[in-house]
């Protein structure tokens, strides 16, 4: 993919998970490029900070605090943006947690059911309330987070990988259904980054050693671009580029 910034002036983006991580850096791209950041997430300290940076920077933000297991909250942005700018062109669907590490015999009820509150129904939730603003749109962009859990075996991975599996598969059946628009629907793989998820998985690993949230979001910004042609794939940040989910023989 090109490294060369899209030109988003006059274009409304949608961040979920903004207040730090990758959702921050994206975000922050997003408003170097000069759309306007609509950026959602619970701690209002870290969006708050982004808003600094952002209108420090000439940009422009509204910030969302709101938790995304309030599925009627959830629902309202799709009406609130509806009323204020009447379209939405870029949409990233990054806010996600980890749960636990654990056997799938020992993970508890209530845990499993939160992964998938948040990563699963929740992203369904955003598809829903953002998919008439996004094809009013002439150049529709959404932006999946997906991770490699979602095509690994790993041991311990069982809700995260199973949650991401199916924002996978969300993503592609919006792209298949939007496939004739003009609007674009991929997923993304970041690959392991230097953010608080990283660190709750990987206790023992030296986070020096992974990229940083902001080289990360560098890479997967071409996906916002009006240019962008691609939809319903999988864009790799490690391999820089796109692949397709492929079913085992
Ligand atoms: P972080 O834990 O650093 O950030 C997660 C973001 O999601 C925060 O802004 C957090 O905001 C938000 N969030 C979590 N729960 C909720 C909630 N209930 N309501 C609203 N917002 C919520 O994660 P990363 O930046 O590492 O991850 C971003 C995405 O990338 C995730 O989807 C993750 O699965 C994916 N990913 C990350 C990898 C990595 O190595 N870091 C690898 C592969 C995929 P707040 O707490 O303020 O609400």
């Amino acid at each position: 993919m090109t490294d060369t910034k899209p030109d988003l002036k006059g274009r409304l983006a949608l961040v979920t998970g903004a207040s730090r991580g990758i959702g921050y850096f994206l975000a922050k791209e997003l408003a170097a490029c000069g759309a306007h950041v609509v950026a959602v997430a619970r701690t209002v300290g870290g969006l708050e900070e982004l808003d600094d940076e952002i209108k420090a920077a000439g940009g422009e933000a509204t910030l969302v605090p709101l938790d995304l297991t309030d599925m009627a909250g959830i629902d309202r942005i799709g009406g609130a943006i509806h009323e204020r700018w009447g379209k939405l062109d870029i949409l990233v669907a990054n806010a996600g947690i980890l749960g636990v590490i654990a056997p799938l015999g020992h993970v508890e009820a209530k845990v499993f059911e939160k992964v998938m509150n948040i990563n699963v129904t929740g992203t369904w939730r955003l598809i829903r309330t953002v998919d008439p603003l996004l094809r009013a749109s002439d150049a529709g962009r959404a932006i999946i987070m997906s991770s490699g859990a979602a095509h690994s075996a790993r041991a311990f991975w069982g809700p995260y990988a199973a949650s991401k599996a199916a924002a996978e598969a969300l993503a592609r059946s919006w792209a298949d259904e939007t496939k004739n628009m003009p609007l674009r629907v991929n997923s993304v793989n970041p690959g392991a980054t230097r953010t608080a998820m990283r660190a709750q998985a990987m206790p023992g690993e030296d986070p020096e050693t992974l990229p940083h949230p902001s080289e990360v979001a560098a890479k997967i910004l071409s996906l916002a671009s009006p240019e962008l042609m691609e939809t319903g794939l999988i864009f790799d940040v490690k391999k820089n580029r796109f692949t397709r989910y492929q079913m085992p023989e």
